[in-house]
């Protein structure tokens, strides 16, 4: 390992938060950047639904304290949004023109929600969860009882949906499929399990396309929903969950390759030997299954980025992923996946 490096990581999520973590324990002396696109320092996602239950604000949701940063040197650059990466010359362009140079860098710049070709001229009808400030949108949206019409319904989605029934509000979804994605029920057990989410309280429409999302007019509901069979679905808020789709548009024209995500060896290097990928960005070569794969979850993605950090010291070590170990029925009845727990 040279004596002193700087260590860029795009992404603040789990896998760049572990990895800077990580990298600061074992090279006190380094520089470490971390850029997000963000405003806030790392939060928990996963504990957004927590705002349905309780009086939070986004303080509560942050993983470290602010000064967490300063102590250990690692230079957090926010609402910073990488637009090039120029592997030749070892430097990134952010969007205000500003260059940077790294000596190894770490893409850790996660997933964006994925939208099927016929909701696109939708999108501004369209609300999400993936952000604290969404997040509050939707609470702010929703009436006490008011109604969600979920798209989809992939595990992010689902996790929301079961925190909404909890409250009391109504949830209708509309699946797809990529309901319960990243899983991938055979057809059997697909339907016992939207005979679980129906018994937990949701309204399920399935085997019928939402074909376009219109605005409510005066005292109607916000939202209204139209399916392809013409029937017409009413909400205060639309959300869609179709999966996730790697954020990887500043990496084209960088020379790595690229599947649909950053394509890694086991040691998450990609095919440029200063650049590596870790968290839901990168899919990560099997040899068992002789392919590419994405590995989710915050197990997987936080020892990603532990994995990646070691290699970038100079270690060889190999990612020991787990794979999806299936959604489940819990003791009380009610749907579970092992995507919703971290610690
Ligand atoms: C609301 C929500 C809830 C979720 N709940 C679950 C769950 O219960 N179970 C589960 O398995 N998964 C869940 N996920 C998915 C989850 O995000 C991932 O599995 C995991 O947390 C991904 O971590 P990551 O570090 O790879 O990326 P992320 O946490 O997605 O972080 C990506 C980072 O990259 C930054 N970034 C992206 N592009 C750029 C750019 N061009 N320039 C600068 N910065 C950039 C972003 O600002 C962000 O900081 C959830 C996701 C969301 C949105």
């Amino acid at each position: 390992m040279a004596a002193s490096q700087h260590y860029v990581i795009i992404g603040n999520g789990v896998a760049g938060n572990e990895a800077a973590s990580c990298l600061r324990a074992q090279d006190k002396d380094s520089r470490i950047t971390l850029i997000t696109a963000g405003r806030l320092l790392f939060y928990n996602r996963y504990e957004l639904p927590r705002i349905f239950h309780e009086e939070c604000d986004w303080r509560d949701f942050l993983v470290h304290e602010p000064e967490y940063y300063a102590d250990n040197h690692i230079d957090v650059r926010r609402n910073s949004f990488v637009t090039s990466v120029d592997s030749a010359g070892k430097t990134l362009t952010l969007a205000h023109k500003e260059s940077l140079a790294y000596d190894q860098l770490l893409v850790a710049s996660g997933g964006g929600s994925y939208l099927p070709e016929e909701l696109v001229e939708s999108r501004h009808l369209l609300d999400h969860f993936n952000t604290y400030r969404a997040a509050r949108k939707v609470e702010q949206s929703l009436p006490p009882g008011g109604r969600v019409v979920m798209l989809g319904g992939d595990v992010l989605g689902l996790d929301l949906a079961r925190n909404l029934v909890w409250e009391d509000y109504k949830v209708t979804l509309v699946a797809a499929d990529q309901t319960f994605w990243p899983h991938r029920p055979d057809e059997e057990t697909r339907a016992k399990f939207l005979k679980v989410l129906e018994d937990m309280g949701m309204e399920i429409i399935d085997g019928v396309r939402p074909i376009r999302v219109e605005e409510g007019g005066k005292g109607m509901s916000a939202r209204k929903v139209v399916l392809q069979d013409g029937r017409e679905l009413f909400a205060d808020v639309v959300m869609p969950f179709y999966g996730l789709s790697p954020s990887v548009d500043f990496m084209l024209g960088s020379g790595v390759d690229i599947e649909r995500g950053l394509l890694v060896n086991p040691q998450l290097r990609t095919t440029d030997s200063s650049i590596w990928a870790a968290g839901d960005v990168c899919q990560i070569w099997s040899a068992e299954e002789n392919s590419y794969r994405f590995y989710y979850g915050w197990k997987n993605v936080k020892h990603m980025g532990e994995i990646a950090a070691r290699n970038m010291m100079g270690e060889d070590v190999e990612v020991d992923t787990h794979p999806d170990e299936g959604l489940r029925v819990n003791d009380k009845g009610e749907l579970d996946s092992p995507f919703w727990e971290y610690d």
